[in-house]
Protein backbone atom coordinates (compact mmCIF):
# COMPACT_ATOMS: atom_id res chain seq x y z
CA UNK A 1 0.00 0.00 0.00
CA UNK A 2 1.32 3.33 -0.64
CA UNK A 3 2.43 5.76 1.98
CA UNK A 4 -0.31 7.94 1.22
CA UNK A 5 -2.97 5.82 1.46
CA UNK A 6 -1.74 4.32 5.00
CA UNK A 7 -1.44 7.45 6.44
CA UNK A 8 -5.10 8.53 5.01
CA UNK A 9 -6.53 5.55 6.77
CA UNK A 10 -4.74 6.07 9.87
CA UNK A 11 -6.21 9.40 10.23
CA UNK A 12 -9.63 8.92 9.01
CA UNK A 13 -12.78 7.20 11.22
CA UNK A 14 -14.09 3.99 9.53
CA UNK A 15 -17.78 4.58 10.17
CA UNK A 16 -17.93 8.38 9.02
CA UNK A 17 -15.38 9.15 6.86
CA UNK A 18 -14.17 12.15 8.70
CA UNK A 19 -11.12 12.71 10.34
CA UNK A 20 -10.52 10.70 13.28
CA UNK A 21 -9.29 11.79 16.93
CA UNK A 22 -6.11 11.29 15.91
CA UNK A 23 -6.03 14.30 12.85
CA UNK A 24 -7.55 16.32 15.19
CA UNK A 25 -4.96 16.26 17.83
CA UNK A 26 -2.36 17.11 14.67
CA UNK A 27 -5.16 19.59 13.22
CA UNK A 28 -5.50 21.23 16.90
CA UNK A 29 -1.78 22.04 16.88
CA UNK A 30 -1.66 23.85 13.65
CA UNK A 31 -4.41 26.13 15.65
CA UNK A 32 -3.58 30.02 15.78
CA UNK A 33 -5.21 32.52 17.79
CA UNK A 34 -8.49 33.17 16.31
CA UNK A 35 -9.20 29.93 15.26
CA UNK A 36 -11.84 28.35 16.46
CA UNK A 37 -13.20 25.26 17.82
CA UNK A 38 -16.64 23.23 17.85
CA UNK A 39 -17.61 20.56 20.34
CA UNK A 40 -20.78 18.78 18.65
CA UNK A 41 -22.47 16.44 20.61
CA UNK A 42 -26.24 14.26 19.73
CA UNK A 43 -28.90 14.94 22.10
CA UNK A 44 -30.03 11.70 23.66
CA UNK A 45 -28.19 8.95 20.99
CA UNK A 46 -28.72 6.77 23.26
CA UNK A 47 -32.56 6.34 22.48
CA UNK A 48 -31.98 5.70 18.82
CA UNK A 49 -29.58 2.89 19.52
CA UNK A 50 -32.66 1.68 22.76
CA UNK A 51 -35.75 2.38 20.05
CA UNK A 52 -34.16 1.69 16.48
CA UNK A 53 -31.12 -0.58 17.41
CA UNK A 54 -27.28 -0.22 16.81
CA UNK A 55 -27.42 -0.57 13.24
CA UNK A 56 -29.66 1.96 12.63
CA UNK A 57 -27.27 4.26 15.19
CA UNK A 58 -24.40 3.48 12.88
CA UNK A 59 -26.72 5.18 10.06
CA UNK A 60 -27.45 7.83 12.30
CA UNK A 61 -23.88 8.60 12.85
CA UNK A 62 -22.90 8.56 9.14
CA UNK A 63 -26.02 10.98 8.01
CA UNK A 64 -24.86 13.66 11.15
CA UNK A 65 -21.65 13.21 9.56
CA UNK A 66 -22.58 14.13 6.13
CA UNK A 67 -24.67 16.82 7.13
CA UNK A 68 -21.78 18.52 9.12
CA UNK A 69 -19.93 18.19 6.54
CA UNK A 70 -22.27 19.85 3.99
CA UNK A 71 -22.73 22.89 5.32
CA UNK A 72 -18.49 23.76 5.90
CA UNK A 73 -16.23 25.26 3.74
CA UNK A 74 -13.52 23.21 2.48
CA UNK A 75 -10.61 25.07 4.65
CA UNK A 76 -12.75 23.89 7.57
CA UNK A 77 -12.14 20.88 9.30
CA UNK A 78 -14.35 17.86 10.81
CA UNK A 79 -13.56 15.27 12.93
CA UNK A 80 -15.49 12.11 14.69
CA UNK A 81 -14.34 12.88 18.20
CA UNK A 82 -15.42 9.42 19.63
CA UNK A 83 -18.61 7.80 20.01
CA UNK A 84 -21.78 10.72 18.91
CA UNK A 85 -19.39 13.49 19.20
CA UNK A 86 -17.81 15.37 16.58
CA UNK A 87 -15.15 18.49 16.04
CA UNK A 88 -15.58 21.20 13.52
CA UNK A 89 -12.03 23.59 13.04
CA UNK A 90 -12.30 26.82 11.68
CA UNK A 91 -9.71 29.24 11.12
CA UNK A 92 -9.87 32.89 11.88
CA UNK A 93 -13.69 33.52 12.68
CA UNK A 94 -15.02 35.92 15.00
CA UNK A 95 -17.95 35.42 17.24
CA UNK A 96 -20.50 36.20 15.13
CA UNK A 97 -19.52 33.92 12.32
CA UNK A 98 -18.71 31.16 14.62
CA UNK A 99 -22.26 31.24 15.70
CA UNK A 100 -23.38 31.75 12.19
CA UNK A 101 -21.59 28.19 11.52
CA UNK A 102 -23.16 26.80 14.63
CA UNK A 103 -26.44 27.20 14.02
CA UNK A 104 -26.14 26.03 10.02
CA UNK A 105 -24.78 22.75 11.40
CA UNK A 106 -27.34 22.79 14.16
CA UNK A 107 -30.04 23.79 11.58
CA UNK A 108 -28.87 21.01 8.84
CA UNK A 109 -28.48 17.99 11.22
CA UNK A 110 -31.93 18.40 12.53
CA UNK A 111 -33.66 19.68 9.25
CA UNK A 112 -35.20 16.12 8.25
CA UNK A 113 -35.65 12.28 9.56
CA UNK A 114 -32.40 10.13 8.85
CA UNK A 115 -33.67 8.22 5.81
CA UNK A 116 -34.00 4.34 6.71
CA UNK A 117 -34.41 4.57 10.67
CA UNK A 118 -36.50 7.50 9.96
CA UNK A 119 -35.39 9.37 13.39
CA UNK A 120 -35.05 13.31 13.85
CA UNK A 121 -32.14 13.90 15.88
CA UNK A 122 -30.66 17.31 17.28
CA UNK A 123 -27.22 18.27 18.40
CA UNK A 124 -25.89 20.71 21.62
CA UNK A 125 -22.88 22.65 20.47
CA UNK A 126 -20.31 24.09 22.73
CA UNK A 127 -17.81 27.03 20.83
CA UNK A 128 -14.65 28.54 21.93
CA UNK A 129 -11.96 30.81 20.06
CA UNK A 130 -8.87 30.50 20.97
CA UNK A 131 -6.97 33.06 22.76
CA UNK A 132 -3.14 31.77 22.81
CA UNK A 133 -1.03 30.25 20.95
CA UNK A 134 -1.55 26.17 20.42
CA UNK A 135 -4.36 27.05 22.84
CA UNK A 136 -5.39 23.56 24.52
CA UNK A 137 -7.97 24.63 26.52
CA UNK A 138 -10.30 25.75 23.87
CA UNK A 139 -11.37 22.41 23.71
CA UNK A 140 -12.01 21.93 27.55
CA UNK A 141 -13.97 26.00 27.57
CA UNK A 142 -15.64 24.24 24.64
CA UNK A 143 -16.71 21.54 26.62
CA UNK A 144 -17.91 23.41 29.25
CA UNK A 145 -20.24 25.43 27.07
CA UNK A 146 -21.33 22.05 25.55
CA UNK A 147 -22.53 21.17 29.08
CA UNK A 148 -24.27 24.20 29.61
CA UNK A 149 -25.94 23.34 26.06
CA UNK A 150 -27.13 20.13 27.41
CA UNK A 151 -28.59 22.09 30.78
CA UNK A 152 -29.91 24.81 29.00
CA UNK A 153 -32.30 22.25 27.05
CA UNK A 154 -30.06 20.79 24.45
CA UNK A 155 -30.49 21.54 20.98
CA UNK A 156 -28.34 24.72 20.74
CA UNK A 157 -24.43 26.40 21.24
CA UNK A 158 -23.46 27.84 23.69
CA UNK A 159 -20.09 30.16 23.28
CA UNK A 160 -17.55 29.63 25.71
CA UNK A 161 -16.62 32.30 28.22
CA UNK A 162 -13.41 34.38 27.82
CA UNK A 163 -10.40 32.56 29.37
CA UNK A 164 -10.06 33.70 33.20
CA UNK A 165 -13.28 34.84 32.70
CA UNK A 166 -14.54 34.89 36.49
CA UNK A 167 -18.01 33.96 38.04
CA UNK A 168 -21.43 32.75 36.43
CA UNK A 169 -21.67 35.26 33.11
CA UNK A 170 -25.00 34.34 30.96
CA UNK A 171 -24.36 32.80 28.00
P1 LIG B 1 -26.99 13.51 25.76
O1 LIG B 1 -28.08 14.29 25.10
O2 LIG B 1 -26.84 13.89 27.19
O3 LIG B 1 -25.70 13.60 25.02
O4 LIG B 1 -27.46 11.98 25.77
P2 LIG B 1 -26.89 10.78 24.93
O5 LIG B 1 -27.86 9.65 24.99
O6 LIG B 1 -26.48 11.23 23.56
O7 LIG B 1 -25.53 10.46 25.71
P3 LIG B 1 -24.93 9.13 26.26
O8 LIG B 1 -23.48 9.46 26.51
O9 LIG B 1 -25.73 8.62 27.40
O10 LIG B 1 -25.05 8.07 25.11
C1 LIG B 1 -24.22 8.06 24.01
C2 LIG B 1 -24.54 6.81 23.23
O11 LIG B 1 -23.79 6.76 22.03
C3 LIG B 1 -24.22 5.55 23.99
C4 LIG B 1 -23.50 4.68 23.00
O12 LIG B 1 -24.06 3.42 22.94
C5 LIG B 1 -23.70 5.39 21.69
N1 LIG B 1 -22.61 5.20 20.74
C6 LIG B 1 -21.32 5.58 20.87
N2 LIG B 1 -20.61 5.23 19.80
C7 LIG B 1 -21.46 4.58 18.95
C8 LIG B 1 -21.31 3.95 17.66
O13 LIG B 1 -20.23 3.92 17.05
N3 LIG B 1 -22.43 3.40 17.10
C9 LIG B 1 -23.62 3.43 17.74
N4 LIG B 1 -24.67 2.88 17.13
N5 LIG B 1 -23.80 3.99 18.94
C10 LIG B 1 -22.73 4.56 19.54
MG1 LIG C 1 -21.60 12.42 24.27
MG1 LIG D 1 -25.06 12.76 23.25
Amino acid sequence: MLRGELEKLSSTDDLTGLGNRRQFEQHRAQLEPGDAVLLIDIDHFKRVNDTSGHAAGDVTLQVVAARIRGVLRRSDRAHRHGGEEFTVLLRGVGETFLLEVSERIRQAVSAGPVPGPDVTVTVSIGAAILTGVNDAGALERADRALYRAKQQGRDRTCLARPEGAAGPVPG
